[in-house]
């Protein structure tokens, strides 16, 4: 299903196929650095890089993890990244990768450059070797230690590889060009000097790869054919083929960077360090938290794999940059819960309706439908009895001709049930109602084909029978930050904007009996009210449920 979307990015795909390039075969990968959980964004290029080798035919995609950095990476990182690729339904090739596994070979290749006078060890700081840098328009300094033998670089290469020097001593630098306009071709660093164990190669390593001088030759040695990322990489081009240059072996893949612009969601932070930042400072509860913009976040949140995939369709492959409205993500959750989540009645801020002329202690089991968006979901059956639930503000003593719910002497219908009419209203000392009666009409109810089923009324409401509802606790979200762009003042720090009403909690929710039947993770449509998910920490003793999405979009102007 080529056809089904295109972009320059599948375009240009299409017309290597044809022209035989590389044989016709195709591999791509996906690279996330372990160094926190999967973003919305992460989840973009995911649908990309995976999505493309479903796509295509002789196509597949390596998941390669970029740990290159022992300060932050962490196997828990790796674990959670490939929890959520899988849960987004996609597979990578084979086992996943670690760039890790090419520190031999990338050390090696480092000693050949050093060996064509190709790159030098630096004795300066990295502050002094950044104050040569010089400026886009005017040439940097070189190193005084750019033209040291070959010999002494090899040696001190060797020492700093063995841990003979402090971190910040030294660097291995590629001698290219320190006046190339390209700012990324002057002396770029190949290795710096870091003194922690990695994950991985344990204290195996003293010095860690750069990412330029990782990437391309990883790319390489798994024989991957297109390296999409993100547009900020564009300038690193270059120095990306400049690498491949030294070491690529003509007869080999040799692979190709192709850069499409990243994914902005507005109201939100999608930077790891900053997603770090609110998980430490406990002003979320963990990554997966329902409000961080994390796949795991998502999940918990209610969202499906299907409406993050028709997310990044929708959003598409282009080279422009723009911010995305989270509204868009919404839709699409809105829209795949529709089809699929089963609709059930849930009543969030509860007061008692007793039916003055129901029988006491009776009780009835009525049909009520699943989903009617999905004929295949067929029906179960809530209890019905004498004291109900209703919403606390679906009632009115008095009200407008525009409220459509119950109000004294005026009718409604119950969902599944009975056509009812407010009678009166029990309220305590200060005023407050606590308590409403009403009458009901037996032979109103619901797919009964009686005339008075079919009586026309304003408003429908949902309801759950007092003696057979299950108490629960709902978490209902808005947005984590209250400003559109929360990290575009780099001078103001991004918590400032946090929105301090992004939880609330509610306990002493009624729902029908049915939903103890569930499991976490399942989703529902809470009848008028939104879409919910079971909480992980849910059981059936203390039963939890978040709110996923309103059933309307409530920011629409
Ligand atoms: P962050 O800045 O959040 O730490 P990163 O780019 O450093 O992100 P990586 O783990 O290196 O994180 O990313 C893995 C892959 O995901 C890269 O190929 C990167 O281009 C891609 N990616 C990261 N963020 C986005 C985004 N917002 N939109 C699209 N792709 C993204
Ligand atoms: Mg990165
Ligand atoms: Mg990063």
């Amino acid at each position: 299903n080529i056809e089904k979307r295109m972009d320059f990015i599948r375009e240009k795909i299409t017309e290597e196929v044809k022209s035989d390039k590389n044989g016709g075969k195709l591999l791509f990968r996906f690279p996330p650095e372990p160094n926190g959980y999967l973003h919305i964004g992460h989840a973009k290029s995911i649908c990309l890089n995976f999505g493309l080798s479903q796509e295509f035919e002789n196509a597949g995609t390596n998941l390669r993890f970029d740990d290159t950095n022992p300060t932050k990476e962490d196997q828990e990182y790796v674990d959670a990244i490939k929890e959520d690729i899988e849960w987004l339904g996609f597979n990578w090739v084979g086992e996943p990768k670690f760039t890790s596994d090419y520190f031999d070979q990338l050390y090696a290749w480092a000693v050949q450059l050093i060996k064509e006078g190709k790159a030098y060890v630096d004795d300066q700081d990295a502050n002094t070797i950044a104050s040569q840098k010089g400026t886009p328009t005017t040439p940097g300094t070189n190193s005084p230690f750019r033209e040291r033998s070959i010999e002494e670089s090899l040696e001190l290469f060797e020492g700093m590889k063995e841990g003979k020097f402090d971190e910040g001593t030294r660097v291995l630098r590629a001698k290219i060009d320190m006046a190339n306009a390209n700012m990324h071709l002057r002396d770029p660093f190949l290795y710096r000097i870091i003194k922690k164990a990695h994950h991985r190669t344990g204290t195996t390593w003293s010095i860690y790869p750069m990412y330029d001088w990782a990437h391309g030759q990883s790319d390489y040695i798994e024989g991957i054919t297109n390296s999409l990322c993100t547009t900020e990489f564009e300038v690193h081009r270059p120095l990306y083929n400049w690498f491949l240059d030294q070491v690529a072996d003509k007869d080999k893949v040799r692979p190709e960077q192709t850069e499409f612009s990243r994914l902005n969601l507005n109201y939100t932070v999608m930077s790891k360090r900053k997603l770090l930042q609110l998980v430490e400072e406990g002003v979320v509860n963990g990554w997966d938290d329902p409000r961080m913009p994390t796949v795991s976040g998502l999940r918990r949140r209610g969202y499906t794999p299907t409406s993050i995939r028709n997310f990044a369709e929708t959003v598409g492959i282009t080279k422009r940059d723009n911010v995305i409205d989270v509204s868009l993500l919404e839709f699409a959750v809105r829209q795949d819960l529709n089809k699929t989540a089963p609709r059930v009645m849930a009543v969030l801020d509860p007061i008692k309706l007793v039916i003055d002329n129901y029988e006491e202690g009776a009780e009835e089991w009525l049909e009520a439908e699943n989903n009617p968006e999905d004929e295949n979901s067929g029906s179960r059956k809530v209890p019905f009895s004498k004291v109900l639930y209703i919403e606390k503000d679906d009632f009115k003593e008095e009200a407008n001709r525009k409220f459509f719910r119950l109000t004294l002497g005026k009718e409604v219908r119950l969902k599944n049930a009975y056509i009812i009419k407010g009678e009166s209203c029990v309220k305590d000392e200060d005023g407050n109602i606590t308590e409403i009666h009403c009458t009901y009409d037996p032979l109103s109810r619901s797919g009964s084909g009686t005339e008075e089923s079919k009586r026309k009324v304003k408003g429908t409401l949902h309801w759950v029978s007092a003696a057979h509802a299950v108490d629960a606790k709902v978490n209902l979200y808005d947005r984590l930050f209250s400003d559109e762009a929360p990290d575009a003042d780099k001078e103001k720090d991004f918590k400032e904007f946090l929105n301090p009403n992004s939880l609330e909690m509610i306990e002493g929710c009624k729902v029908e009996p049915s939903l103890l039947d569930n499991t976490a993770g399942d989703n529902f449509q809470f009848q008028r009210l939104g879409y919910f998910i079971l909480d992980k920490e849910s059981t059936p003793e203390n039963m939890i449920f978040n709110k996923t999405v309103g059933l309307k979009d409530s920011w629409a102007k």
